[in-house]
């Protein structure tokens, strides 16, 4: 199954400027869909996407997803949430909104123009999760009261969002779960393992491992992942939920190994205390993308981490704002 969409399309992407959302927008700019990047810039900017700026398909709104839009398109990919821990915990209630209220007037707006809309859901729904890998079908581990809460239980509330709708109101909707997905495009103060670890390296600070590093993630590259995203926003057998991420999994320690390695960097690992409800384990069971998409990621972690770390060593930091500023 190609992933290329043959029609063209008018797509808004809520959350475009993001790392994944200005991917995604390049992508869909370059098949030739007339493209709305809609964005609050909370944790993005419009440098992100400055080389859209120009092309007469690409089209960048300032727009918080809280608030409602009104637009006539075919698809939406609702990519609007800040997804690195330190940043959706910054704000936590406002954390929530987006994720309810976002998807809410997402949903209004699919359903009154009759778009087909896909949810960039997570991981995190499993929460810390006891069996692993986590399949679709597995209900998830989450504390409904802790630091992660506001992110864990609004993705799950937007996912429910979603089936009610379909069932209620026949939108069209499509459900994935990402699991940590790193690449070129990542902000440098972004708090997440991989761009802190690659720019610690780079600078030659200690390596931050929170807790003892035994703790795993599966880390997928940022191409594979958008070319999951819109295999599955253009098929039409299923609405999902379906997994999508790199089923290779790796402890934090060794990341941290591998970047060191891949860096050259003299850079010592130092232990740092492990965050709340920080899940244990995180690994996908793809079977479903496998079957239904003919998908699986091809860039394993160090081709990815290498290409990273060439984005990260070129990429000017002054031109950055920390975005909890
Ligand atoms: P990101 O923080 O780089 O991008 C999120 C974008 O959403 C930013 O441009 C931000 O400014 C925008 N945004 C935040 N709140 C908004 C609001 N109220 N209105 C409008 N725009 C708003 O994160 P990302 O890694 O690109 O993640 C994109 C989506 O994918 C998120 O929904 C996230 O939850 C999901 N996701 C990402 C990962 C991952 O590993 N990258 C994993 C699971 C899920
Ligand atoms: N982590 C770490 N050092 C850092 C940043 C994160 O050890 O500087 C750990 C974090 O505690 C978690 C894992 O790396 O166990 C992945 O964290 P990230 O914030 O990237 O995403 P999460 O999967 O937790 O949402």
């Amino acid at each position: 199954m190609s992933s290329e969409t043959k029609e063209f399309k008018r797509i808004l992407v809520t959350g475009g400027a993001g790392f994944l959302g200005s991917h995604l927008c390049r992508r869909l700019v370059r098949e030739g869909h007339d493209v709305v990047c809609m964005d609050n810039f909370f944790t993005s900017q419009k440098t992100n996407v400055t080389d859209l700026l120009d092309k007469p398909n690409f089209e960048l709104v300032r727009h918080d997803v809280t608030m409602p839009f009104f637009i006539e398109c075919d698809q939406i990919y609702n990519m609007a949430c800040p997804a690195s821990p330190v940043h959706y915990q910054f704000n936590p209630v406002k954390t929530m909104k987006t994720s309810v209220l976002g998807m809410m007037n997402m949903l209004g707006l699919a359903k009154r123009v009759r778009a087909r809309i896909l949810q960039a859901s997570t991981s995190e729904v499993y929460g810390d999760p006891n069996i692993t890998p986590q399949p679709e079908s597995y209900w998830g581990h989450v504390n409904c009261t802790g630091v992660r809460s506001c992110y864990d239980e609004g993705k799950r509330c937007a996912e429910t969002l979603c089936f009610d709708y379909h069932r209620q109101n026949q939108v069209d909707v499509r459900v994935i779960r990402i699991f940590n997905t790193y690449g070129p495009g990542m902000h440098p103060y972004d708090g997440r393992v991989v761009s802190n670890f690659i720019v610690q390296a780079l600078n030659g600070q200690d390596i931050t491992i929170y807790g003892d590093g035994s703790q795993t993630r599966s880390f997928c590259f940022v191409d594979d992942l958008v070319d999951g995203i819109v295999r599955f926003m253009n098929q039409d057998e299923c609405i999902g939920p379906v997994n999508l991420g790199n089923p290779h999994e790796f402890t934090i320690k060794q990341l941290a190994e591998r970047t060191i390695q891949l860096t050259g960097s003299k850079s010592k690992l130092i232990n740092e205390p492990l965050p709340h409800d920080d899940p244990k384990q995180r690994r996908p069971d793809i079977t479903l993308a496998r079957e239904l998409l003919k998908w699986e990621p091809k860039v394993q972690l160090d081709e990815g981490l290498q290409k990273t770390i060439d984005y990260f060593a070129h990429v000017d930091m002054r031109t950055f704002k920390k975005p909890t500023q």
